[in-house]
């Protein structure tokens, strides 16, 4: 008796001082609320007015995202089409095929800390979203859905996963190359597959997923050569490796025929790389198709000066 007697009281108090707790944190809370409501009319009688300039919140504008860039305003605008079967598995394959590239180009970016390759990742995860918007256009199921890192529902890219990684954690120069590598491979890819497709829409996006590999193969060539290595092709043929490392930087979204989308930054601007400053207001302008590789696109005023640049 005396036992159980004296767990009862034991129990009691601390359901107590509980009770009591959650009572005094209600009337602090009451406090607070009345201190909160106060506080308006308290600053409101202050001279004052200050100007922040840390980064602000990002625009309320347009963001970049694929939703609502000129690729897929251009996108929503064509015909839907009937795929054959051809094309079907083509944007499966090539869903896997822009994962195969950030991938690697994450984990090379974890070996070697270069950041050539965690900006050239962010711009495979937009060429991901970018057939991603077909698939879903065509109601077709995504085959990179769930899929972890190095994890593909085809074999081939599994496999090349595992080497390319292997082989480019032996260097950064033999990272620098596999990412040439890549690159030449989805080049050599996509047109193929831009020959067998005739639809407006896949071939839009194709065309813009070739064009980053173009400039994805410049930047990679441009870091081996600083290094004093160079990459051969061997996918593409030599002539047109060279070809394309000699012409410069792309800008802006292309259509199906490979020509520069109407509204698409071409200028020389940085549209989308502005920052919201002050009291985090920023215009939101930013055109995400101008600014190539970076990450962040479109959260702010940029300072495009391109002359069909939307926010020159
Ligand atoms: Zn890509
Ligand atoms: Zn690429």
């Amino acid at each position: 008796m005396d036992h159980e007697g004296s767990a009862v009281v034991a129990r009691h108090p601390p359901q107590t001082r509980h009770q009591a707790t959650k009572e005094s944190n209600m009337k602090k809370t009451a406090l607070l609320a009345l201190v909160l409501l106060s506080a308006p009319l308290v600053a409101q009688s202050g001279p004052g007015r200050g100007r922040g300039n840390g980064p602000g919140a990002p625009g309320s504008g347009t963001p970049a995202s694929p939703a609502v860039s000129p690729l897929s305003t251009y996108l929503a605008s064509l015909p839907k089409e009937a795929l054959s079967t051809g094309e079907t598995g083509l944007l499966a394959f090539l869903r896997e095929e822009e994962k195969l590239a950030r991938d690697v180009y994450r984990a090379l970016f974890a070996e070697h800390g270069d950041w050539s390759f965690a900006n050239i990742a962010a711009a495979e995860q937009r060429h991901m979203d970018e057939v991603k918007l077909l698939l879903d256009r065509y109601e077709l199921p995504d085959p990179a859905a769930a899929t972890a890192p190095g994890v593909f529902k085809d074999t081939p890219p599994a496999a090349l996963y595992t080497d390319l990684v292997a082989r480019g954690k032996t260097s950064l120069v033999e990272a620098l190359k596999v990412g040439a590598t890549i690159e030449d491979l989805d080049l050599a890819d996509v047109g193929k597959a831009l020959e067998t497709s005739d639809n407006r829409d896949v071939d839009t996006v194709m065309q813009n997923l070739a064009k980053g590999s173009r400039n994805h193969l410049r930047a990679f060539s441009g870091r081996l050569a600083a290094l004093g290595a160079s990459y051969t092709a061997q996918y593409l043929t030599a002539d047109q490796i060279a070809a394309i490392v000699a012409a410069p930087r792309e800008r802006g979204a292309l259509d199906e025929n490979g020509a520069l989308l109407a509204g698409s930054c071409a200028g020389q601007g940085q549209g989308g790389r502005g920052r919201g400053r002050g009291r985090g207001q920023g215009a939101g302008a930013g055109n995400g198709t101008c600014t190539g590789g970076g990450p962040g696109a479109g959260q702010g005023p940029g300072d495009g000066t391109g002359p069909n640049c939307p926010n020159k």
